[in-house]
């Protein structure tokens, strides 16, 4: 069968169609680049250049590898080796090894935890479990970068690098974490090993060499600029002095440089190989011309060295809507805002599965998870665990339900989490390290769910609101394999979809505090990081940020300086902040004072624009049925869908329907009784 290249563009065919032999394509995002490196494959298999066995393809992820393989079967090429580099290795490990180390055996480390921190006593440091994680991240590092710990100190001290300890002790850990995975009986191998382990039997095994390289013949690597110098010299071991490799990348997208990985080796890679066919795509097929002229805005203001590769994106698609900017007064409107947007784009026919939430930090999904489950709209959390199931959350859930048993404690809940979580992490200011920094995250975002919860007033006592927290945790929906996505910006890389919500943009988030605090490199791979998103987007975008945690809190946050430049500043003085709840009269528009009025959303003396009587009413229906199902109020519908419903008096399921916050969800469960409230209320 032959491959149809009528599917790519003329440059994209050069590329694609370039004999066997060094090719490079370096382009910006959504060009095609993944697209085009399938159909090289693809070609030279169907050209009977090489055999499908002999190709061994390299991807970032495993889902990505997965793609590659099922992209290749449908255009009928089976057999070729998709995988990422410590798959691969892993998958070679297992065959040379009986050649390299006879019947030694060998077994997988997954958990480095237990030996790091043994190491970390045994070196005479503190072993709490922050300082054990970060002192294996370092490991991490300096194993990425093919530094041993005999070499480390000196390494270190020509860098721009801060370790989480003194440089000595950490060679020392590191050098007790290395010794303790080998004993007479086996070798424990961590990820890194693998790929050292390959390395070195490719560099110094002549027969493991020759064999290997009689199997595999022609490389492709996509992502080529995430690339680590550890990656890079297993690379080199798997071709020995052959060129058989195309390699793609956009240094623009290098979001991974604190693990080791850098651009410098698909930037030099026509230097390396002066013979390489390079490429160079700007058609971007992705995105309308809307998003890609953000794009260009975004990455035209970017210094250093992969600046200078950038090329600006030309929007091959239709027009579409224009980037959609937002600011709000706090995160929780931010969050419950977008899952308003989120429905109507469902009301606009874009399905749920092409919609995604992407945010800085793992943290950041709380607020957005909470405001997507209020909106009955499914989701799943990608590369990172829901919410409720990091670790740190968990551990905090159980100090309060600890705390809770006893009866000295003051009765605000906030207070009681606030101390119950100070052992745990829960600094006054956001600490060093990035462990401790994940936790400290995690741990605010949970109390700002608990200031939130009583402030709502949907639980008052501790125990309510354990067991509201609770409730959250195990109504946690099914993992929705069509629900919307919400990832960080780092596990979005690659991906795409009809629309994107970037949020939670301010400064200290994007560009991260501890990115500031660095220096310009670090800012500059944050923007890197903001490209990417943007770039993820086909057809609607929209970038949010709120200038305060809390509902109602102190406005300390500034909007993210990416978007200087970008945002319509005559839009952003309008915004609807202005308007919001909680600060206005909703009845005259009129400031509110006091912080009943605040709470009461309007001036004691200005008449309501919607029935009192009718809200009690329907706020008394929400407590009996959440009762009744035990489950959280918010979850059948929150206060501010309630009020608007009383604002409305819907009729009919069609004029409920066009109430903001009710979907048809909401809709089929509850529906019939809200009209039925509604019309006893109307009769009276
Ligand atoms: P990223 O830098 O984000 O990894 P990429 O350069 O790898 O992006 P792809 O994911 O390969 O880009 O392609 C982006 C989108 O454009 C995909 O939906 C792809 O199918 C489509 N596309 C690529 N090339 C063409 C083409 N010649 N004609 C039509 N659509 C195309
Ligand atoms: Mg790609």
């Amino acid at each position: 069968m032959a491959i149809d290249l009528s599917q790519l563009d003329p440059d994209q065919r050069v590329a694609a169609t370039a004999p066997r032999g060094p090719v490079c394509i370096l382009a910006g995002a959504g060009t095609g680049k993944t697209r085009t490196i399938t159909y090289r494959i693809a070609h030279l298999i169907d050209q009977g250049m090489v055999a499908p066995n002999k190709v061994l393809a390299v991807t970032f992820t495993q889902r990505a590898a997965g793609e590659m393989r099922d992209r290749l079967r449908h255009m009928g090429i089976g057999g070729v080796q998709a995988r990422t580099f410590h798959a691969a290795a892993r998958r070679q490990l297992a065959y040379f090894w009986p050649q390299i180390a006879g019947d030694l055996p060998w077994q997988l480390l997954d958990n480095k935890f237990p030996l790091v921190g043994r190491a970390t006593r045994a070196a005479g440091l503190d072993s709490g479990k922050d300082m054990v994680r970060d002192l294996l991240s370092e490991i991490e590092w300096a194993k990425a970068n093919v530094i041993s710990h005999e070499d480390y100190v000196a390494r270190i001290a020509d860098i721009p690098r801060t370790p989480p300890a003194d440089p000595q002790k950490v060679a020392d850990v590191y050098r007790r974490y290395e010794e303790s995975k080998s004993s007479p009986d086996g070798m424990l191998l961590d990820f890194d090993d693998l790929l050292l382990h390959v390395a070195a039997a490719l560099e110094n095994a002549p027969a493991v060499a020759e064999e290997f390289r009689a199997q595999y013949q022609t490389f492709v690597v996509d992502e080529y600029q995430d690339v680590t110098p550890l990656q890079q010299r297993v690379l080199e071991g798997w071709l020995g002095t052959r060129d058989d490799l195309t390699v793609v990348g956009d240094a623009n997208q290098t979001i991974y440089s604190f693990t080791g990985a850098t651009p410098d080796y698909l930037l030099n890679f026509s230097r390396t190989y002066e013979h390489a066919t390079v490429v160079k795509l700007q058609r971007d097929y992705r995105s309308t011309p809307q998003i890609t002229e953000l794009a260009n805005t975004v990455i035209g203001k970017a210094k250093g060295r992969a600046a200078g590769s950038r090329l600006e994106l030309v929007g091959m698609r239709e027009p579409g809507p224009a980037p959609v900017f937002n600011a709000y007064d706090d995160e929780p409107t931010e969050a419950r805002e977008v899952a308003a947007q989120i429905r109507r784009l469902f009301d606009d026919g874009v399905p749920a599965r092409e919609i995604a939430v992407l945010y800085r930090i793992n943290a950041q999904s709380a607020a957005f998870e909470a405001a997507l489950a209020d909106a009955g709209i499914l989701y799943q959390v990608r590369g990172g665990e829901g919410f409720f199931h990091r670790g740190e959350v968990r551990e905090a859930i159980g100090q309060l339900a600890r705390a809770a048993q006893r009866s000295d404690l003051p009765g605000d809940p906030v207070a009681v989490a606030r101390a119950a979580f100070a052992p745990l992490g829960l600094t006054a200011t956001e600490p060093e390290g990035a462990q401790a920094r994940e936790r400290w995250q995690g741990l605010n975002a949970l109390v700002d769910l608990i200031e939130e919860i009583v402030r709502t007033r949907e639980a008052e006592t501790l125990a309510d609101v354990l067991r509201s927290l609770r409730q959250r945790a195990e109504s946690k929906q099914p993992p929705a394999v069509d629900g919307v996505t919400l990832a960080s910006l780092h596990a979005a890389k690659g991906l795409e979809w009809d629309a994107v919500f970037l949020v939670g943009l301010v400064e200290k988030t994007l560009p991260i505090s501890h990115a500031i605090n660095a220096g310009e490199d670090e800012v500059e791979e944050e923007r890197r990081l903001f490209y990417v998103g943007v770039t993820r987007a086909r057809e609607h975008l929209h970038l949010s940020w709120s200038f305060a945690r809390q509902e109602g809190g102190h406005k300390s946050r500034s909007r993210s300086r990416f978007l200087d430049g970008l945002v319509p500043e005559l839009e952003v003085e309008q915004s609807p902040q202005r308007l919001k709840r909680n600060r206005r009269c909703r009845v005259c528009g009129d400031p509110l004072d006091t912080p009943a009025e605040k709470s009461l959303g309007r001036h004691a003396d200005c008449e309501p624009n919607y029935n009192e009587e009718l809200f009690s009413a329907l706020k008394r229906w929400r407590l009996d049925v959440s009762r009744a199902a035990n489950q959280p109020a918010y979850l059948v519908f929150s206060d501010a869908t309630l009020l608007a419903i009383a604002e409305a008096m819907p009729h009919d399921i069609p004029s409920l329907l066009d109430v903001s916050g009710v979907g048809p969800v909401k809709v089929e469960h509850y529906g019939d009784a809200v009209l039925a409230v509604i019309a006893e209320y109307r009769e009276a």
